[in-house]
């Protein structure tokens, strides 16, 4: 337990995580939301890898992938939840929704609705970006795939990340 809050990292969004999400998601949350990373509640079930209670998003060591598509793609799925508790949401509420099982919860509907939304156009950004972005890697040298929101892992393919995250139970895993 005090080795997991050693390494954790808690703080506010970044500006180019404000950026990049502000299309999608109210200033009011992007501004108020505290990410805590490499470390969740003691009660989240193993299965899951995130969690946002309120306006805290917590994920597991290693899950956020800071500057990627699906790393931003991610923050809003939590953060549409964040949007949820601000506007009266409960945990009780939340846990009524899921009552028919978590995929039929109208909250993670919307949640993950506007992941794959944001994904999508993140992606088809990169793409769009491509070639001028080739030529400018051929003259610094810089590798292709390198960092940054400016080329996120495009030639993933599109059912890795929810691969990645998915048990075999069948479960998500980050409510
Ligand atoms: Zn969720």
């Amino acid at each position: 337990m005090v080795i997991r809050h050693v390494t954790a990292t808690v703080r506010p969004l970044r500006a180019a995580e404000i950026a990049a999400l502000a299309p999608y998601i109210p200033r009011v949350d992007l501004e108020r939301v505290v990410l805590h990373l490499g470390h969740v509640p003691w009660y989240l079930p193993r299965r899951f890898c995130g969690i946002a209670r309120g306006r805290h998003v917590y994920f597991r060591r290693g899950v956020y992938r800071e500057g990627t598509a699906e790393g931003i793609a991610l923050l809003a799925h939590e953060l549409v939840h964040v949007g949820q508790y601000r506007r009266g949401m409960t945990a009780v509420d939340y846990l009524w929704s899921a009552r028919f099982g978590y995929w039929n919860s109208r909250h993670e509907q919307a949640a993950y609705a506007l992941e794959a939304r944001v994904l999508a156009e993140l992606r088809g950004r990169a793409a769009a970006r491509e070639p001028a972005e080739r030529e400018n890697h051929e003259i610094t040298g810089a590798r292709h795939d390198e960092g940054g929101l400016q080329s996120p892992e495009i030639r993933r393919p599109a059912g890795d990340q929810r691969n990645d995250r998915t048990t075999d139970d069948g479960h998500t895993d980050h409510p």
